[in-house]
Formats: structure tokens, sequence, C-alpha cells
């Protein structure tokens, strides 16, 4: 179940290295190699034109939108079943989210179509569970009406969809690299992209605007602090390096845990959708006891972190920092969090921690009332 020694040693040796080598330089203030490296290791894993990294998966997702001079007055459908920091990057552009109803990594394209009016300027679908919405049909719609489509992939690093990455579908796909997401490195995020324009601007962003984007005039542009920091990029690069390891642990992972709860009365697993080769990113089920995000709360207790249990996750327009918004109600998306146990795995659940995790719930449905 764990990652091979050899390959893990043989990271860590390379890590350590380059690691050991920065520490001897004296500290440089532009010093940006490893970085620039993880950007060029990352178009090229992935098959785009340019890579951004960026500090967080936050960063990747306000430095897209600001890339593309998404800001007061617009407005960005949203996938109804998100996470707060989807929300949290569009309202620092000054732009206001609108909620699309949402389940099982699915968008309700009736109801994008009604919310769809002239001061739309982006859709960002949110590949929740590392599951995504009908990608090759998204992009036509946006296509057809002019909007930048930014896919929040936080959680889809590795998952294709019709044979292609996640996140390469839209003009800009936002990742993660915070522990616990596939491609870690404690910290950290990127944007894949092929708009060679936008991944400068973006750039030029996530450095206080020192660094113009061509055609944008020196001193034109605010930006931020939204630098992946070089430590940071040498962890990062070892972990794209074996990034088909950590994709196949993970999905053994999630497969091993399903199978040890596959028979437990009131959970049933959700099969991910036919087009998708999934990443496996977290054992969900379907939880259909009574008070059901009761009995998430009950796991996260008893060490079975989970994301209802744990995080607190539910729609936007039930989360009390944002009622000032006025997000409309997104019945679907509702439902399907509220009856979604998905279970956090990561790197280091061995596999008898995994047969503990499988244990725990198991006892707790058994004797849920
Ligand atoms: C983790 C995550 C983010 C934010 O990433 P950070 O690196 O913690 O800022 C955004 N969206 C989704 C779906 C995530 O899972």
């Amino acid at each position: 179940m764990n990652p091979t020694t050899s390959t893990v040693a043989a990271m860590r040796a390379t890590a350590l290295g380059r690691m050991t080598e920065l520490l001897d330089r004296s500290p440089d203030p532009v010093g940006d190699e490893h970085a620039r490296a993880f950007e060029a290791e990352l178009a090229d894993r992935f098959g785009t034109a340019h890579a951004v990294a960026l500090s967080s998966g936050t960063a990747a997702l306000h430095a897209a939108l600001a890339a593309y001079g998404i800001g007061d007055g617009d407005e960005v459908l949203v996938s109804g079943a998100c996470v707060v920091m989807t929300l949290v990057a569009i309202r620092l552009t000054g732009a206001m989210p609108v909620l699309v109803d949402s389940a099982n990594g699915e968008l309700d394209f009736d109801d994008l179509a009604a919310k769809t009016n002239p001061r739309t300027k982006a859709v960002l679908p949110v590949h929740l569970a590392g599951r995504c919405a009908d990608l090759a049909r998204l992009t036509a719609y946006c296509a057809d009406r002019g909007l930048r489509l930014i896919e929040d992939a936080c959680q889809a690093q590795g998952t294709r969809y019709d044979g292609r990455w996640a996140g390469t579908f839209g003009d800009a796909g936002c990742f993660s690299a915070k522990d616990g997401k596939l491609l870690w490195s404690g910290e950290g995020g990127y944007i894949l992209t092929d708009d060679g324009g936008f991944a400068a601007r973006a750039r030029s962003f996530a450095t206080h605007g020192f660094l113009p984007a061509p055609g944008q005039p020196a001193g034109s542009r605010l930006g931020h602090n939204y630098r992946m920091p070089e430590p940071v990029a040498i962890i990062a690069r070892g972990n794209l390096a074996r990034f088909d390891e950590l994709l196949a642990l993970r999905r053994r992972q999630t497969r091993h845990l399903l199978d040890a709860v596959a028979h437990v009365p009131g959970l049933t697993p959700i099969q991910p959708d036919a087009r998708l080769d999934w990443n496996g990113y977290a054992p969900l089920l379907r939880v259909e006891l009574e008070r059901p995000r009761e009995f998430c709360a009950r796991l996260a207790e008893q060490g079975v972190a989970n994301s209802v249990g744990t995080y607190g996750l539910t729609t936007a327009d039930r989360l009390p920092s944002l009622q000032n918004l006025g997000l409309s109600a997104c019945p679907a998306a509702r439902a399907d969090l509220d009856t979604t146990l998905a279970v956090v795995v990561h790197e280091g659940h061995t596999e008898a921690r995994l047969d503990e995790m499988a244990r725990i719930i198991t006892e707790e449905a058994r004797q849920w009332r």
C-alpha cells in the first residue's frame, strides 16, 4: 500500500540536495529558479503551454480571475457545491459569485443558462472530490457566450475527462498543493493555461505587479505577494516527479477503504461518471442513515476526518460568514453534500490505518439510530 520506498528515497535525496544548496547560497531576493523549473515541469507533464507557480490554491483562483480583468460589477457563475475558498477568491476581485446548482460533480445547465446575464464574465466549475461537470459541454457553452472558463481543479489533479486532464479544458485551471491534495508541498498552488499573455499577467499579479506583463506599463497594476517560495517549489518538484505513483497510491487507498465498507447497511459507494477517469481523491459514500451530517460529525470525533464532519462542508447560502451576499439556495447541491461522506485520505495512511477507519465507520453505521 505504501509508496515504494525506492522512489520516496530518490525524491528525498534530490530535494535534500537542492535544499542544502539553497541554504548554502546567500539569500537571493529575486531567486526563483525552482519555482520557474516547477512551472516548466508542470507544463511538460500536463501538456499545457504555460504554468504559473503560486503560494496557494486560493491565490491561484484570485490571480486567474484578476488576470482576466474580472472585478467590480462582474458576476462569476460558480458550482453550488464548492468550498469557501472559491467564493473568497471571487470576492477578493470585487466580483459577485452566483451559485449554480450542482450535484455529484455535475452542473445543472438549465440553472446555469437561467443565471447567465450581461454582467456574467466567467464560469468557475469546482471539481469537488476530483469529479467534474461535462467539461466539453461547458467549454462550448462559454465559447458561445464569450465567457471565461476558470476551473477550480484543486481536488482534481490526475482526473481525466474524455481522456483529457481536468484543469486543462478552460482558459485556466487552478490547483492547490496544500498537504492532503494529491501533489502536495506543504502549501502552494499553480495555474495551468495555454494563454501566454494571461500567464504573464498572473505571474505579475503574484509579485506586486513588479514584473509587468507585455502590454502592461510598469506600475500600472497592483498585485499581491502570491509567489511560490523556493523551499516549497523544491518539494513540489520532487512530488511532481513521482506524480504517477502518488495518483496510483490514492486510487488504491480509496478502493481499499470502499471495499472494506462495501456491505455496510446505509452506506453506498458513489460511482463516478463513466466519462471520468477519476483520481480517487476521496472515498465517497452516500449516507442513507438518519441525520447524516451528525453521523459524519460523529466519525470525525473518532478520528475519521471527512468533509462534512471535520470541515463543515455545506452550500454557501448556509454559511453565516456569507449571509450578506444573498446567495441563492442550491437544493440539489445541499442534498448531495448533506448525504455525502467524503473521507479524508492522504499519503501517510497505511493499509492498517485504512482498515481501522473502515472498522470505525462500520461500527458507527451498525449502531446508528
Ligand atoms: C484546497 C482547495 C482550495 C484552496 O486551496 P489552498 O491551497 O488551501 O488555498 C480551493 N478549492 C478547492 C476545491 C480546494 O480543495
